[in-house]
C-alpha cells in the first residue's frame, strides 16, 4: 500500500520507526522485534538507514520483509548525503524488484569534512525519485527547527519546497512539548502547506538516551521531563515507567487536537510501544481534521 492512500480515512494513522541490527548482529534478530509490533497493527511501520553506515544494506532487507512476510506497508528511509545518483539508483531498483513502494527521502547528518556527493539537500533526492512513477515520498520536518537551520521561518520556507517536489507526507522529528509542535503546526498550515504532518513522539527510556537525542537533535526539555528525570533517574524501571506514561500524555493531548498521526521512535523496544498503544486503545478515534 502507498502511504498517500493512509490519510484518505478520517482517522489519525499509528506508525512505529524501527532500526536495522548492526554489523555484527544477524539479520534474524529483527524478527522478534517485529512479532512483537505487527499484532499491534501499525499503519506502516519505517525503517531507518544508516548514513555512510554499514547497515544500510539491511533497509532494504527490513523493508520487503516487513512487506512479504509480515504484509505491514514499509516506509524505507533513505539518506542521499556522499550518495551519487547511480547509488541511488541502484537502491531505488532494489526497493522497486521487492515492492516496496514508500521512502522516507533525507539528506542525512553532514559527516565532517567529506563531500556531499550528487545531493545537497533532501529535496534534491525527493525530486530525483519523483522521476519515476513507483514510490509515494516522506519528508522530516523539525517543530523546534532543524539544528543547522538559522530561523524557524527559513526552516519551514525549506520544508515547503520539499513539499513542492513532492513529498506526500511530512514525519516530524521527537518533540516533548506539545505547545510548541501546535505553534510550529500553526505556522506551518498558515504559510500554505497542508501535507499531513505525523508527529514524531519518543518515549524516554534513560538519562542518558535523552541527552544523547537532544545533543543530535536539539529537542527542548520542558521542565516535567527534567523533574522526571532528576526524580528517577536512579531507578531504570521507574524512570521506564514515567517514560511510558509522559508519551501517553503527549499523544493522548496530540490526537484531541486533531493530529494527523502519531509515529513512535520504538528504539526497537517493542514491549514499550505495546504498553503504550494499550493505554491508548479506544481513544485513538479522534477525528483528524480534513485537511484541504
Ligand atoms: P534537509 O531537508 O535537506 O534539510 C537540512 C538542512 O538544510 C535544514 O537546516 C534545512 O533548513 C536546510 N535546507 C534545506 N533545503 C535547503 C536549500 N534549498 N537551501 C538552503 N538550505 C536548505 N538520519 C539518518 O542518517 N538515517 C535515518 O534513517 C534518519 N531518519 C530520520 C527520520 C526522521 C523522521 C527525522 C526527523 C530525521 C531522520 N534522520 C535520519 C536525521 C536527518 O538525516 C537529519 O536531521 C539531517 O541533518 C537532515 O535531513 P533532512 O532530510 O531533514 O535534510
Amino acid at each position: 500500500m502507498k502511504i498517500s492512500t493512509l490519510f484518505n480515512e478520517s482517522k489519525p494513522i499509528i506508525s512505529f520507526e524501527i532500526f536495522p541490527p548492526k554489523q555484527t548482529t544477524s539479520i534474524e534478530s529483527i524478527y522478534s522485534t517485529i512479532d512483537a509490533l505487527a499484532p499491534l497493527s501499525p499503519d506502516f511501520i519505517s525503517v531507518t538507514y544508516g548514513a555512510g553506515g554499514s547497515t544500510q544494506g539491511k533497509t532494504v532487507q527490513i523493508a520487503s520483509l516487513l512487506k512479504n512476510q509480515y504484509n505491514i506497508t514499509p516506509l524505507a528511509h533513505l539518506t542521499c548525503v556522499g550518495g551519487s545518483k547511480e547509488s541511488m539508483d541502484q537502491i531505488l531498483d532494489e526497493l522497486e524488484r521487492e515492492g516496496v513502494h514508500n521512502i522516507l527521502a533525507l539528506r542525512g547528518d553532514l559527516p565532517e569534512g567529506s563531500s556531499l556527493g550528487d545531493f545537497s539537500y533532501a529535496s534534491d533526492l525527493i525530486k530525483y525519485i519523483k522521476q519515476r512513477d513507483s514510490f509515494d515520498v516522506a519528508a522530516a520536518c523539525y517543530p523546534e527547527k532543524h539544528i543547522e537551520a538559522l530561523t524557524l521561518e527559513e526552516d519551514i520556507k525549506h520544508l515547503q519546497y520539499k513539499v513542492d517536489c513532492g513529498a506526500e507526507l511530512l514525519i516530524s522529528q521527537l518533540f516533548f512539548d506539545n505547545d510548541a509542535f501546535y505553534k510550529w503546526r500553526e505556522n506551518v498550515r498558515s504559510q500554505g502547506i497542508h501535507t499531513p504532518i505525523v508527529a514524531g513522539i519518543m518515549p524516554i527510556t534513560s538519562g542518558k538516551q535523552l541527552e544523547r537525542m537532544v545533543t543530535l537533535c536539539g529537542a527542548s526539555i520542558p521542565a516535567s521531563i527534567q523533574n522526571l528525570i532528576k526524580a528517577y533517574n536512579h531507578n531504570a524501571q521507574a524512570l521506564k515507567e514515567a517514560g511510558i506514561a509522559y508519551a501517553t500524555m503527549q499523544i493522548i493531548d496530540l490526537l484531541a487536537s486533531g493530529v494527523d498521526g502519531i509515529h513512535l521512535y520504538t528504539m526497537n523496544q517493542a514491549d514499550i510501544a505495546k504498553r503504550i498503544m494499550e493505554n491508548i486503545r479506544g481513544i485513538n478515534y479522534a477525528v483528524r481534521t480534513k485537511r484541504a
